[in-house]
């Protein structure tokens, strides 16, 4: 078996638990500090997308797939930094969710014991989307949308997932982003009091 790239990767610090660590992987395909996308070409995006179950192991990726992909990325990051009291939801930001709902992406289906899962569709891409989306929503219904959070350093804003206990989990990484803004306070506030 091979390592996995993106959903057991050692240094996300705070990660989601269950499937929605998918949803998380994702938005983390981007660090917003440095600008280095990870979905940046179809030959990088590829391996990704395939561990992520976003695209057949065998399936070709089109632009438009991939740009269906980072779409759908941007507009879940926003819905993330609403969850650490960031801004109103753009609602340009949600288009590509939006385009998700005018097709039939999602089916019933029924197990020999009863249960009930909706699934994919199709294989392809968009459906593939629209079934990550089942995910953020039963963490909706379960709770536990409202712990991924991006992280409050605006210049980072990296998806977490916050175990506080009081749920007041603001920093992606306290040894990193928290002291990063705590010092800079510090200094701010040393020179206004000089
Ligand atoms: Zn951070």
């Amino acid at each position: 078996m091979t390592a996995t790239l993106v959903l057991d990767d050692p240094d996300e610090t705070k990660p989601a638990p269950g499937p929605l660590r998918r949803v998380q992987a994702l938005i983390n395909t981007l660090d917003r500090e440095t600008d280095d996308d990870r979905l940046a070409d179809r030959e990088g995006a590829r391996p990704l997308l395939v561990e992520l179950g976003l695209l057949g192991s065998d399936a070709p990726l089109s632009a438009a797939d991939l740009a269906a992909v980072i779409g759908v990325r941007e507009a879940l990051h926003a819905l993330v930094l609403h969850n650490s009291g960031g801004p109103d939801i753009d609602a340009r930001v949600l288009r590509p969710i939006r385009d998700l709902e005018d097709y039939a992406l999602l089916r019933v289906r029924v197990d020999a014991a009863g249960a009930v899962a909706v699934v994919p569709a199709d294989d392809s891409v968009r459906a593939r989307l629209a079934g990550l989306l089942t995910v953020v929503s039963e963490a909706q219904r379960a709770g536990t949308w409202a712990q991924l959070k991006a992280c409050a350093n605006d210049e980072c804003l990296w998806a977490f997932y916050d175990r506080s206990r009081n749920h007041g989990g603001a920093w992606c990484d306290m040894s990193g982003c928290g002291n990063k803004l705590k010092n800079r306070e510090f200094r701010a506030r040393r020179r206004s009091t000089r």
